[in-house]
């Protein structure tokens, strides 16, 4: 007669304080993200026709690198991450640079507290700064981790704009335990944050819809420039095979965020216009 009872109260006591918060969690509200997008380097004088296919054979522009930076819910969370080799440095003729751990300290941010970083490709200049940030789990696709850290090396295979010892540090990440695969579209990684693909920029890029109000769409390189938006037409880098489906992509980038002026494209100095910005930092929302 005791024991039932006994093992009742251990089981109704185990779902108070065990079960129901961890399930409360999963369901807790969205926290009120804000959204900064840090300009931490320029590649000046960049063909146009590098990013829109058809541009100008002449025309040159000022590329904006960028990284984005997302806090709430007690998270520090920064979508792409950046580079700091020098030998990027030299072949792009890089100016403003600073590096990204001290481009988010503009941000107020301390390099160490960064818990999370959302890689949208492996790209040398979008995953190049992840030794920065060793305390942040790295969040990125299945099929591009596993491409990029196989395949890709391989006879036949494509590791263009691929750096190695970024493909090594995200190796050492993952057998530290601080690697989180996303498997495919629509995938929610953190609450109010989901990762969507499509189109392949590299073997399996992605981009964020960060929820709130108004909700943003981050695009990194899945849209390179606010003209890629306004003229719909795929990035310059996709294959041609890729093209419609990168215009699909935009379309439906468009309709995530409710409105095109909430796409942040991955490249454009406009942002820094478009959203209110001090020295290297535009607040988003
Ligand atoms: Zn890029």
């Amino acid at each position: 007669m005791k024991k039932p009872i006994t093992l009742l109260l251990i089981l109704v006591a185990g779902a108070l304080f065990s079960v129901a918060p961890h399930s409360l969690h999963a369901q807790t509200a969205v926290p009120a993200y804000s959204i900064d997008a840090i300009r931490y380097a320029t590649v000046p004088n960049f063909p146009l026709a590098g990013l829109i296919p058809g541009a100008p054979a002449d025309q040159k522009i000022d590329l904006a690198m960028v990284m984005w930076l997302i806090r709430g819910g007690g998270r520090t969370i920064l979508f792409d991450s950046g580079f700091h080799r020098q030998k990027f440095i030299d072949q792009f003729h890089v100016t403003d640079f600073l590096s990204p751990d001290k481009a988010v300290q503009k941000a107020g941010v301390d390099p160490a507290s960064v818990t999370d970083i959302i890689i949208s490709h492996a790209h040398w200049d979008h995953m190049g700064g992840i030794d920065l940030f060793p305390a942040a789990t790295i969040w990125i696709q299945k099929a591009e981790y596993e491409y990029y850290t196989g395949a890709a090396w391989q006879a036949g295979g494509r590791h263009g704009g691929i750096e190695t010892e970024d493909v090594q540090e995200l190796v050492r990440r993952n057998i530290a335990g601080k690697v989180r695969e996303v498997d495919g579209d629509d995938k929610e990684i953190l609450p109010g944050i989901r990762a969507y693909t499509g189109a392949r920029h590299t073997f399996a890029s992605q981009y964020i819809r960060v929820e709130g109000q108004p909700a943003f769409v981050l695009a990194s390189d899945n849209c390179y420039l606010y003209e890629n938006l306004k003229s719909h037409r795929a990035g310059a880098t996709f294959l041609p095979a890729d093209a419609p489906g990168n215009i699909a992509a935009q379309r439906r980038m468009i309709e995530l965020a409710g409105s095109a002026d909430r796409v942040v494209p991955g490249h454009d100095a406009e942002q820094f216009k478009h959203f209110p910005t001090v020295g290297h930092v535009a607040h988003i929302r």
